[in-house]
């Protein structure tokens, strides 16, 4: 079966070879969907006779890719909206609030995380995205991190093992004994569950040191490294990000001209994460000097309890906007074409042909929109593989 989007009045691409500019713009456009990829885009004059079995009439609308969502912590139990009050009453964000849910995790049943995960991955989809990460790391035990990891593969294949993502509450005066265990017997238990591995590189987390045991060790086991690097001040996460061949340095609030270097000049791309400034009411990352400087910057929305409790990209668009010095064009294609660069997919974020069917049908004439209009629910229509969510 095939579909043909007819009169779809703005159609990004991201293949600047099939329109204008980075984003592959084509005005009066039309795509035709089948056998779960994209057949072909173009402009709507160039249609492909007895182009589709079917036709969906966008109306003169725009469509994007679907987004493409490289961080995000669906797989937890309990609430830390109190937390989220405090905050905003005065109280400052430090790392240790992630062992209330870890507590809250570790007591649930799995079909309970299971549930709240689909929860999450459905509430994103209603907002358009279609890819979208997910990391362990409020389970804290083997039993717990493999379990995490389990429910997070029903519900993806970007599926992240972050067994380092604060110090073990029973580890507390032994750190180095929970590295020993995140790179040993939990590593054992949680690889096969996983293609990457993260570690929260930050003060009252893990240091350089320990970060790169942590990563060195997954590599070893064939996966691929991530990074929490430099959200709440500066420190060696982003530059040992660039120097293991990580995919992606995430947060990057507090750099150095000489991490904006590495990255310039290294294949780990830079993933911001305004949900969790806005959230924690922290100074932004510059977006506009990493871009400035040649980085490949994408956006993600981090949805977790404490500091980002989002699965919006649409509200991370308007913030990068708005907060971070990045046009609508930048935001929008580090939203989908950015997210895809950051897992290292070829076959998403973009509408070429060959590419996987996800496509959103915005409620607007154009992607500007998406920054232009803040807060409002803009995607109509979801395809994620061709089939209409
Ligand atoms: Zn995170």
């Amino acid at each position: 079966m095939s579909l043909l989007i007819d009169n779809v009045g703005t159609l990004v691409t991201n293949d600047p070879e099939l329109g204008e500019g980075p984003l592959g713009l084509i005005e009066d456009a039309a795509l035709v969907l089948g056998d779960g990829v994209v057949q072909w885009a173009g402009p709507r004059a160039a249609t492909p006779e007895a182009a589709a079995a079917e036709r969906f009439d966008a109306g003169g609308r725009a469509v994007i890719p679907g987004f493409v969502d490289s961080h995000a912590h669906l797989v937890f139990a309990g609430d830390r909206s109190r937390e989220f009050a405090a905050r905003m009453a005065g109280e400052r964000y430090e790392a240790g609030g992630i062992r209330t849910t870890v507590a809250a995790t570790r007591a649930a049943t799995e079909a309970e995380l299971d549930a709240t995960t689909a929860r999450l991955v459905a509430e994103a989809r209603r907002s358009g995205t279609t890819t979208i990460e997910c990391k362990s790391g409020y389970g804290l035990t083997v039993a717990d991190e493999a379990r995490s990891l389990a429910v997070a593969g029903r519900h993806t294949d970007e599926v992240t093992y972050l067994g380092a993502h604060v110090v073990a509450p029973e580890y507390a005066d032994d750190p180095a004994a929970y590295v020993a265990l995140v790179t040993g017997p939990m590593l054992d238990a949680c690889a096969p569950h996983a293609r990457w591995i993260d570690v929260f590189c930050e003060q009252g987390a893990f240091d350089g040191d320990q970060a790169r045991a942590i990563l060195s060790a997954g590599l070893e086991r064939g996966l691929t490294p991530r990074v929490h690097a430099n959200q709440l001040g500066h420190g060696p996460g982003v530059q040992l990000a660039v120097e293991l061949g990580a995919a992606s340095a995430d947060h990057v609030t507090h750099v150095t001209d000489a991490d904006v270097d590495a990255l310039a000049n290294g294949d780990t791309v830079a993933t911001l994460l305004p949900g969790a400034e806005f959230s924690t009411r922290a100074t932004y990352p510059d977006a506009r000097r990493l871009l400035d400087a040649g980085v490949t910057v994408a956006l993600a929305a981090d949805c977790n309890p404490g500091t980002s409790y989002t699965t919006s990209l649409p509200f991370c668009i308007a913030l990068a906007v708005r907060e971070m010095g990045m046009t609508p064009d930048e935001a929008v294609w580090a939203a989908t074409a950015g997210g895809a660069r950051a897992l290292r997919r070829d076959d998403v974020g973009r509408l070429g042909p060959g590419a996987r069917a996800d496509a959103v049908l915005l409620d607007a004439p154009s992607h500007l929109h998406l920054a232009y209009r803040p807060g409002v629910h803009l995607a109509a229509a979801v395809w994620a593989g061709g089939v209409r969510a």
